[in-house]
């Protein structure tokens, strides 16, 4: 394991001369455009270390600039007017997989996520990328996935490659094999598309069964939309299940985390405002959501507009009702379920729901409470697979071997590894097709739905 202190990481940072030295650039901050990194959350950094181990990019490369506290150290030097904005800092923060393990081992609970996120910002309006990049960047971040209907017409032309043959000539022409293996990887492991889209199938209100306990408005976010369509459907029949009344507020769009993610902070303000107002204009106890990326974004909604007069106030109340599926179930309490799911299965972190969110013990609670269903802990379960938005694209050097890491963990007798996040699931079937095994990638709601149905079909 690499060992770099924070002596010879300072070598490392070369952050130029200090305040007041000749070509000193203090005073000019590289950091110049809104929303730069607050220096209230970089200067409570005290360099203990604690967070090196922790940090998937630090145990890949041994580098201490690709480590949480390089990176806050290379933030505060830019910020102060120490380093100019070039790669020595961009590398480093986009390197990061904004996967908060630091965070969950942070004695001075620095957000690292929130000034890497700040900081992407930052380098996205500085420097907007060009050419055919550029292009498709602002097509899929500006234009695709801040508009559902656009999203849906992409999904279907995904499912014609998929039904009608082109896939299977594509693999066996190898024209496939023009593309570099890791996206290779990911177009074999993407789930059958549905034909349609769970906004499209759910109606704008499920109603409670049995008694009614309350009412809650359902998140049906971009892919689970149009890729996990089942999940969405299974989340909201056990929310009903439940006695909740759900929601399904037709203003929504995309919670924005992609565009946080890549730095384009002003497309994913404009989301979050569009989700509040939706969202607050329902009179619901909480806003339930299954994808643990979104839920963590939505959370922080109020951190995202906080210099916004106008919504600051409405995105904090707003975050304090966002709540995970499983979160919620455990809180308001679930009906265990009677009917049995006969079925071995191993449980994955999502980086976004353990380290960001914090849940952890809920999914498990809810499988424990699974008749049938055998739970079997994988070890470092909440060590990132790799997947992290779009960074198993941009990143296969070091989305690859986090991988194989994870499917290593794997224990031998699971039938099935769940979890609460899209982009593991995709990741992680791409890791089982990797390994040449049989098993199933589900959500958590996926099993307690199918143990409601069970209970249900012996009634
Ligand atoms: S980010 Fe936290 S754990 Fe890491 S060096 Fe700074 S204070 Fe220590
Ligand atoms: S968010 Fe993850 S990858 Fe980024 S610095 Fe923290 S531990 Fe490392």
């Amino acid at each position: 394991m690499p060992s770099v202190g924070a002596e010879s990481a300072r070598e490392d940072y070369s952050p130029g001369p200090a305040a007041g030295q000749p070509g000193s650039l203090e005073g000019t901050t590289v950091f110049r455009w809104d929303d730069p990194p607050d220096p209230d959350k970089y200067s409570v950094c005290v360099h203990c270390g604690l967070c090196l181990e922790a940090c998937p990019t630090y145990q890949e490369l041994g580098i201490e600039n690709q480590s949480p506290r390089g990176r806050v150290y290379l933030i505060r030097a830019a910020s102060e007017g120490r380093l100019p904005l070039d790669e020595a800092l961009i590398d480093p923060v986009f390197r990061c997989l904004d996967c908060r393990a630091c965070e969950s081992v942070c004695p001075s609970g620095v957000q690292v996520g929130t000034l890497i996120e700040q900081a992407r910002g930052q380098v996205f309006a500085a420097r907007p990328a060009r050419g055919w990049q550029g292009f498709v960047q602002r097509l899929f971040l500006q234009r695709i996935f801040p508009r559902p209907k656009r999203l849906r017409r992409l999904a279907r032309i995904g499912r014609f490659y998929q039904r009608s043959g082109l896939a299977r000539l594509a693999r066996s022409t190898g024209v496939l094999n023009l593309f570099p293996s890791h996206l290779r990887e990911m177009e074999a492991a993407l789930p059958q598309i549905p034909a349609t889209s769970s906004r499209e199938l759910l109606p704008a209100q499920v109603p409670a069964q049995r008694q009614r306990r309350g009412r809650v408005a359902l998140v049906t976010g971009c892919v689970m939309d149009v890729l996990f369509t089942d999940t969405n459907l299974a989340t909201a029949r056990v929310l009903a299940r439940n006695g909740y009344e759900v929601r399904v507020p037709e203003g929504q769009v995309c919670c924005g985390a992609l565009q946080v993610h890549a730095g384009d902070r002003e497309t994913a303000k404009a989301m979050a405002r569009q989700n509040i107002d939706a969202f607050l204009a329902e009179d619901v106890d909480a806003v339930i959501i299954n994808a643990a990326g979104c839920g963590a974004a939505m959370k922080e909604y109020g951190e995202l507009l906080r210099n916004d007069p106008a919504y600051r106030e409405k995105a904090e109340r707003f975050s304090r009702k966002v709540k995970d599926v499983a979160e919620f179930l455990a809180e308001v309490g679930f009906d265990p379920p009677k009917g049995r799911v006969e079925m071995t299965v191993t449980y994955h972190d999502a980086c976004h729901l353990s380290h960001a969110q914090g849940v952890r013990q809920q999914p498990r609670e809810i499988l424990a409470s699974i008749p049938g269903l055998r739970v079997v802990e994988m070890p470092d379960s909440d060590r990132c697979c790799g997947s992290a938005g779009i960074y198993n694209l941009t990143h296969p050097e070091i989305a690859s071997p986090l991988l194989d890491r994870k499917m290593a963990d794997v224990p031998e007798e699971a039938e099935a590894i769940v979890m609460g996040n899209p982009g593991c699931m995709m990741q992680i079937r791409a890791g089982v097709q990797r390994t040449g095994a049989t098993r199933k990638v589900l959500h958590t709601v996926d099993i307690l739905d199918a143990a409601y149905q069970a209970e249900e079909e012996n009634r």
